[in-house]
């Protein structure tokens, strides 16, 4: 090689150099996260979710998930709150809300009208709850009406495994739990399927009405009431004194029940290398978990009072005396405050706390599936792999019903996330047009709390087995643990 030749590639090799240093610099990229060579960090992940995975399957209604969260939360030293008490440094206390949301606190050592610090996610999940007269025969059968609940793609719930779970309210007030179909002994209930061979109408339909509403029911059973023939509805009369030799109510008791019907599945681990937790209800009951173990497990002392609300109805808008527009919620914020400083305070105080209080409102995301990647924007898109997903804004067409969080009070929180080296990523839900969403950040922007969605990314969102992958649940932990632990403290 020619004198001229080393110099012609010494200088490519120059700009090469500083190219690849000014990317560096100015350029910005989300990373997958796992390390396999980190065995501790493993073993933290997987354990972590064969945790969460038990509190999937203890959990698989509002109410049950409020009840495991009870139990997990006074295990851990929380208390129920009375709101004619004091409260004081260290304290631990929760409150559940009609059996169905859940608000828990750790209080701090700071003025609590400076504001605290909130995640907030959502426990109920879609579903198919039963009519309020369900029961009827037909063909020597006997099934049950339902009206589904939430967004789901209604093709997904037939010719599947089933369980019943619920509450039933007796005349005499008392309340039957129904839990059938999770037992390995229990026996388990389904939608049917037209068969292919007589499928050929079925299968020229639009997918949303492949399967209807209407179309959506349950078979509870078949062996008629004794008598023969003559004994008018025997096979419905037969499920009916089953139920009540067994559980105690009859027909008149079902109306005002509250059951849902919800796969008989069990959360799992996926794929050879266990990378996923695989399960029912992951929307939004991930962050709720996560939120949970991430205030349980604080470093004390903590400078701003700590506060998990977990929200039932986010999947029908979030109305109701249990969903996130409920005044309820605030009011209990309020008698905290109260409770802390140990008087009556002013509405405009009380107001203060609400201003100054900063939330994560925690949901879902949408992970990027390889096999549909017609619907999204590869660049703005959330990962399975990369950490705690935050959403900006939300809402549909030109952000119709966002809720947009202000650019200072996102930065505020991504800051606070890379002083402690925890990494997260930024996406929207899906491509501009393509459909889109929300969830309960817009009610707690309208009450003035400072407000970000973020959350773990899943892929099957709203069917019967959601995908999360175990790094991803395990980083919204840390992040929310970081959260409550170093916002403005
Ligand atoms: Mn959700
Ligand atoms: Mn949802």
């Amino acid at each position: 090689m020619t004198e001229l030749g080393q110099d012609k590639n010494g200088k490519a090799e120059d700009a090469k150099n500083r190219a690849d240093e000014m990317r560096k610099e100015l350029t910005f990229s989300f990373k997958n996260l796992w390390n396999p060579e980190n065995e501790k960090e493993m073993k933290a992940i997987m354990d972590f979710c064969e945790d969460y995975k038990v509190a999937l399957d203890e959990g698989k209604t509002e109410r049950e998930f409020v009840d495991y969260s009870v139990e997990l939360l006074e295990k851990n030293g929380f208390k129920q709150f009375d709101p004619n008490s004091s409260l004081k440094l260290g304290d631990r206390v929760y409150e559940a809300v009609h059996g169905k949301a859940l608000i828990a606190a750790v209080i701090g050592s700071g003025d609590p009208l400076e504001g605290f610090n909130l995640v907030g996610a959502h426990i109920d999940s879609p579903r198919i709850d039963l009519k309020t007269n369900p029961i009827y025969e037909a063909a020597d059968m006997t099934l049950m009406k339902t009206h589904y609940y939430g967004g789901i793609k209604k093709y997904h719930w037939v010719a599947q495994p089933l369980a019943i779970h619920g509450v039933v309210i007796l005349k005499n007030g008392e309340t039957v739990n129904l839990r059938i179909g999770e037992d390995p002994d229990d026996p388990v209930f389904t939608i049917t399927d037209l068969l292919p061979h007589l499928g050929a109408d079925q299968m020229q339909k639009k997918a949303y009405e492949v399967v209807t509403g209407e179309e959506l029911n349950v078979l509870i059973g078949g062996i008629p009431f004794p008598g023969g023939e003559d004994i008018k509805e025997r096979f419905k009369l037969g499920i009916l004194n089953l139920l009540y030799e067994k559980y105690g109510f009859n027909e008149r008791d079902l109306v005002t029940a509250e059951i849902e019907v919800v796969p008989a599945a069990k959360a799992r681990c996926v794929g050879f290398d266990r990378a996923f937790v695989g399960g029912y209800g992951q929307d939004d009951r991930v962050c709720g978990y996560t939120a949970l173990r991430a205030l349980i497990d604080l470093e004390q002392p903590l400078k701003r009072t700590a506060l998990v609300i977990l929200y039932d109805k986010e999947e029908t808008g979030s109305g109701g005396i249990t969903g996130a527009r409920s005044q309820l919620f605030p009011s209990i914020q309020k008698r905290m405050v109260r409770s802390i400083l140990g008087r009556e305070p002013s509405a405009i105080e009380l107001q203060d706390n609400i201003e100054r209080s900063t939330m994560l409102s925690s949901d879902v995301a949408v992970a990027y599936d390889p096999t549909f990647p017609s619907v999204s924007d590869p660049l703005n898109h959330s990962y399975a792999g990369r950490g705690i997903a935050f959403c900006k804004y939300t809402g549909r067409g030109g952000k119709g019903g966002t809720s947009d969080a202000n650019a200072e009070y996102f930065n505020e929180v991504t800051r606070l996330l890379d002083d402690a080296d925890i990494p997260w990523q930024a996406g929207e839900l899906g491509k501009v047009d393509q459909g889109g969403g929300g969830t309960v950040a817009i009610y707690q922007a309208d009450l003035g709390i400072s407000v970000i969605d973020c959350g773990v990314a899943v892929l099957s969102m709203h069917s019967c087995f959601e995908i999360a992958s175990k790094i991803d649940i395990y980083m919204t932990y840390i992040a929310y643990k970081a959260f409550f632990e170093k916002m403005r403290s």
